[in-house]
């Protein structure tokens, strides 16, 4: 009886099964570096069960019409800070508002990433500490709309490091969520990550150097010793968990290789040094080489603090020239765009930045698809449009190979098997 019942329930699962196919003129596949034409994408309920040319439809399918259009797999940014709330440029506006305020900010902007065919981001940080887990959670849910989030949960940074909120006088005590991540020693770095470990981040966050965007910082300095971004790489990995660092300084971004990260986050003053050392190790550069125009169009509208401006004098065209070394070296390189600097939602104005600097447009594209599924450690999941990997999916109408702008604007979304735009 037991076991009929269990037959049953299982025939009425498979035929209450949303099956879809998607009729893709041209079909991307960044794992061999090809385009496909005329294939069928077979998928059942989040899934993708079958890809191929002249598949069996199932006749109860619905049936999507790209035959005129190129499908590609669901974009990742991997360097995105989509819980900050509404981005003002000034890091100080967070004293403005409670925990509460910045999360529900950050509803639209969550929103804004996936209508641009950004499926899957990895978020590297928030001031409000989890405020990012509360937002992946509402998000897979179903709450609300947005792409699947991997997030840090809080910076892990020096006292007045990169990662910490400055600019107050001494003897203002900040409340805990905006302090969360501060570690001075191994020892409280690993304090630090077992406890967003325990709150359910997906990765960790360290900041080897000064920043950009941070008052009293300098991006030419080194934060962490390599003690510490060591303890952070161990810590990290009895939880199954991997780091990311920022690090624009040459010695910072060498100290966090060695110690073991799996990218680095700027990269911007990268030397030839650090650059056969990322080979080496096998680590990504996840180098954010458009954000720069927005600083520079920020200052001209007076909305950048003047102390960022000069941090970032000359920084970004440094950063350009080492990303074309270092995709001329061969190192690996996956698509961060620091989404927050600019807009929400134009984080695919990158590529033509990584086309104009040395990449091929199908690397750019590998850059934000297969390798960000690896740097992720979720290529199973994500990352091209194989059977078994999540339905996320976008398509363009022409050739993105021939006009890498045309992923400035994605036309069709789908996500789990769900179309999200049409
Ligand atoms: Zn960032």
């Amino acid at each position: 009886m037991k076991l009929l019942l269990a037959i049953v329930c299982t025939l009425t699962t498979l035929a209450s099964a949303q099956v879809t196919a998607i009729r893709a003129g041209h079909l991307v596949d960044p794992d061999s570096g090809t385009v496909l034409a005329d294939q069928v994408i077979l998928i059942r309920d989040s899934k993708i069960e079958k890809v191929g040319k002249g598949i069996d439809v199932p006749v109860k399918a619905t049936i999507i019409d790209l035959s005129r259009m190129t499908v590609l797999p669901g974009l990742i940014d991997c360097h995105t800070h989509v819980a900050d709330g509404a981005h003002d440029g000034e890091p100080m506006g967070q004293f403005k508002k409670t925990g509460a305020q910045v999360v529900l900010e950050s509803v639209p902007n969550a929103r804004a990433m996936l209508e641009s065919g950004f499926t899957t981001v990895r978020d590297v940080g928030t001031y409000r500490a989890l405020g990012d887990i509360a937002l992946r959670d509402a998000i897979n849910r179903g709450d609300i709309v947005g792409p699947r989030m991997f997030v840090a949960g809080a910076y892990v940074t020096i006292s007045g490091g990169a990662g910490a909120l400055t600019g107050l006088a001494p003897d203002i005590q900040l409340p805990w969520d905006l302090h969360y991540g501060e570690a001075n020693s191994p020892w409280e770095v690993r304090k630090v990550i077992r406890q967003l470990a325990h709150d359910g981040v997906d990765h960790i966050k360290v900041l080897s150097s000064g920043a950009v965007l941070t008052h009293g910082s300098n991006p030419h300095s080194q934060e962490f010793t390599p003690e510490e971004l060591q303890a952070a790489v161990d810590e990290a990995s009895h939880f199954g968990l991997r780091v990311e660092a920022h690090a624009h300084s040459p010695e910072g971004i060498k100290n966090a290789i060695r110690a073991g990260v799996a990218s680095v986050e700027h990269a911007s003053m990268i030397d030839d040094e650090g650059i056969a050392l990322a080979k080496q190790h096998g680590t990504y550069l996840d180098m954010d080489i458009y954000d720069e125009e927005c600083i520079q169009e920020e200052g001209r509208n007076g909305k950048m603090p003047k102390d960022f401006l000069e941090h970032d004098a000359q920084l970004g065209q440094i950063q350009r020239d080492n990303f074309r070394k270092a995709v001329a070296a061969g190192v690996k390189m996956s698509f961060g765009t620091d989404a927050g600097v600019c807009a929400y939602g134009t984080s695919g104005k990158q590529f033509a930045f990584m086309v104009k600097y040395g990449m091929t447009a199908m690397q750019a594209i590998q850059a934000a698809t297969s390798n960000a599924a690896d740097l992720l450690g979720h290529s199973s999941e994500i990352g091209s449009l194989k059977p078994g990997k999540y339905a996320d999916i976008i398509a363009v109408p022409g050739d993105p190979l021939a006009d890498i702008r045309l992923l400035e604007d994605i036309r069709f979304v789908m996500k789990d098997g769900k179309i999200y735009k049409q």
